[in-house]
C-alpha cells in the first residue's frame, strides 16, 4: 500500500471473502506496467499470486480453471471516476450493483462521485458509505468527497474531516468549481492532505441547457449547442491557479530549507523560523506535502472532450505542471455525429465531440497526455433517459463496456497498444489517486481479471449486471470478454465461455 505520510490513509473496502486456492492453466500472462509477457500458469493462494510461470506445479487439493486456457490475465482494472449512487438514488445504482457491474468489466476497484443525497461533503457521510460498501461491495470501493458543502460551489466541504474518513480524493463532479478564491483554498487545503482535487470543466453560464456539441451537427439537428471552449475556457483558468498554487508551494519549501539549513549550522539569531500549522489548517510546504507531491497530481482534469483542453494539459506537463487527466471510453470513440438518431444514450456531459477533437483525445491516451481511462459510470433508471432528448439526464453506464469497446475500438484497429489500454486502466489510475498499482508478481495481492480476447459479444440490457440500461454502446458487437475478476485472492465474479 501507498506509504506516504498523509494524515490518513485513502479506504477502499468491499465485503470480505475467503480466500481461494485455484490454478489458472496455460494463459497469456500480460502485466506491461510491471515487465511482464509471457504464456503460462498462474497459482493463486492465501490471497496472493503464489507462483506463475512458463509450467507451475500443482499442489494437492487446488481448483484448475481448465476452461479459461487460452485467455489473458491483466492487472485488475481500476476507475477512478464513477458514480454508485449511494446514499439517496438507490433506484438507480448501488453498492451491490455497481460493484458488480465493475467486477463483471475486469475491475478490482472503483471509486464513487459525492453528487449523492446527501452529498459526501462530511466525515460521517463517507464512512457511512465506506461502511456499506465493506457489507454490500463486491469489489474495492472507494469514495471521493466534495470540494464545497452541498456540491453549491460557495463554501468549502469539511476535507479534513473526509480525509480522516478515508476518501481516495476531493471533486464537486457534475458541476464546475466556479469560484476562483473557493478553489484557491481547495488546493491548499487538499495538497494538505496528500490528495488530488479531480476537477469537472465547465462553464455553466456557457452550456446553459445545451444538449449536444455545439457544430455542424447540432445546427442540422435542431438541437441546442455546448461549444468546445466551455471546457478548455475553465481548464486555462484552473491551470493559472495550479500554476499560482505550485509556485507557493514551492517558495515555502525553500523558505524551509534555508530555516534547515541555518539550523543544522548552529542557531541563528533573528534566522526564519517555520511554525507548523494547527491541525485541520492547510500547511502549503510541509513535510507531509513533499511526499505526497511526489505521489499525486494537484489537480486531474476529468473526463475530458476537446481537442483544445487536450492541447493545453500538454502544454501544461511539458511546463512541469502537476497536473493529470482521464477520458472515457464514450469521449474516445464516439462522435456527435451519432446524436443523428437521437439515442438518449448518448446524451452525455460533456458532449461528444467532433472526429477530429476525438483522434486528438485517442493521440493523448497514446501519448500519455491522458494519464488514463475512467468511465464516469452514470445509471440512470427507464423514465429518466426514455423521454424525449431535451429531457432526458445526462450520462450512459460504461463499466461493463469499457475493456471491450476500447479494445474493438482502439486496439484492434492499430491505433492504440494494447499494453497502453492496460496501464490506462491499471497503473494509471492508480498513480493518480496515489494508490498501490495490481500487479502480476509473485506474492502480491491477487487482484486481477481474466479476458478472452478471441470472443466476440452484443451489448444487449440482457446481459448487464448493473442496474442501469441506459449504455451507449448498446447493440455493438464487441470483441473481447471478460471472464473472471479476483480481488484479494477470491473470485467475485465469473462468466463461462459464451455467456450473456
Ligand atoms: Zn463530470
Amino acid at each position: 500500500m501507498d506509504t506516504s505520510p498523509r494524515p490518513s490513509a485513502p479506504r477502499l473496502t468491499c465485503r470480505r471473502a475467503l480466500p481461494e486456492r485455484f490454478l489458472i492453466p496455460a494463459v497469456h500472462l500480460f502485466d506491461p506496467q510491471h515487465g511482464v509477457d509471457l504464456a503460462g500458469d498462474l497459482l493463486v493462494e492465501e490471497g496472493v499470486i503464489a507462483a506463475l510461470g512458463e509450467r507451475v506445479a500443482l499442489p494437492t487439493g487446488v481448483d484448475v480453471l481448465d476452461d479459461l486456457a487460452g485467455c489473458s490475465v491483466f492487472p485488475g482494472f481500476v476507475d477512478p471516476h464513477v458514480h454508485l449512487r449511494t446514499p439517496g438514488h438507490e433506484y438507480k445504482e448501488d453498492l451491490a450493483s455497481g460493484s458488480l457491474a465493475a467486477a463483471a468489466g475486469g475491475y478490482v476497484a472503483v471509486v464513487a462521485m459525492a453528487n449523492t443525497d446527501p452529498v459526501v461533503d462530511c466525515g460521517p457521510v463517507a464512512a457511512w458509505v465506506l461502511d456499506r460498501a465493506e457489507t454490500d461491495a463486491v469489489i474495492r470501493v472507494g469514495q471521493v468527497g466534495a470540494i464545497s458543502r452541498g456540491l453549491k460551489g460557495e463554501e468549502l466541504a469539511e476535507m479534513r474531516e473526509l480525509a480522516d474518513a478515508g476518501v481516495v480524493a476531493f471533486s464537486d463532479d457534475g458541476r464546475p468549481v466556479s469560484d476562483a478564491d473557493l478553489l484557491l483554498h481547495a488546493l491548499r487545503y487538499a495538497r494538505g492532505t496528500g490528495r488530488a482535487l479531480l476537477l469537472h470543466l465547465e462553464n455553466s453560464s456557457l452550456s446553459l441547457d445545451g444538449i449536444m456539441h455545439e457544430g455542424r451537427w447540432s445546427a442540422r439537428l435542431g438541437l441546442r449547442g455546448i461549444p468546445a471552449a466551455c471546457e478548455s475556457g475553465p481548464l486555462a483558468h484552473e491551470l493559472e491557479l495550479v500554476r499560482y498554487v505550485d509556485a507557493e508551494g514551492e517558495r515555502l519549501a525553500a523558505t524551509r530549507r534555508e530555516a534547515e539549513d541555518q539550523a543544522a549550522g548552529g542557531p541563528v539569531a533573528g534566522g526564519p523560523v517555520r511554525e507548523d500549522a494547527p491541525d485541520g489548517d492547510p500547511v502549503p510546504g510541509g513535510t507531509a506535502l513533499g511526499a505526497a507531491r511526489a505521489t499525486v497530481p494537484l489537480v486531474h482534469f476529468q473526463h475530458l472532450s476537446a481537442a483544445d483542453s487536450v492541447r493545453l494539459v500538454r502544454r501544461a506537463k511539458e511546463e512541469g505542471l502537476p497536473v493529470t487527466a482521464e477520458a472515457t471510453p464514450h469521449h474516445l470513440l464516439l462522435t456527435d455525429e451519432r446524436l443523428a438518431g437521437f439515442d438518449q444514450n448518448l446524451k452525455v456531459n460533456p458532449p461528444l465531440r467532433s472526429a477530429a477533437d476525438r483522434d486528438a483525445l485517442v493521440a493523448a491516451l497514446a501519448e500519455g497526455t491522458i494519464d488514463c481511462v475512467a468511465t464516469d459510470h452514470a445509471p440512470h433508471a427507464p423514465q429518466e433517459k426514455e423521454v424525449p432528448i431535451e429531457d432526458a439526464l445526462f450520462g450512459t453506464t460504461g463499466l461493463e463496456t469499457a475493456f471491450a469497446a476500447l479494445y474493438t475500438g482502439l486496439v484492434l484497429t492499430g491505433g492504440l497498444p494494447l499494453g497502453r489500454l492496460i496501464e490506462a486502466m491499471s497503473a494509471g489510475p492508480c498513480r493518480v489517486l496515489g494508490l498501490a498499482e495490481p500487479r502480476l508478481a509473485l506474492g502480491a495481492p491477487a487482484d486481477f481479471c481474466v479476458v478472452d480476447l478471441g470472443e466476440t459479444w452484443k451489448v444487449s440490457t440482457a446481459g448487464f449486471r448493473g442496474k442501469g440500461r441506459n449504455c451507449a454502446f448498446l447493440g455493438q458487437t464487441l470483441t473481447g470478454r471478460v471472464r473472471l475478476t479476483v480481488v484479494d485472492g477470491a473470485r467475485r465474479f465469473a462468466r463461462a465461455r459464451g455467456e450473456v
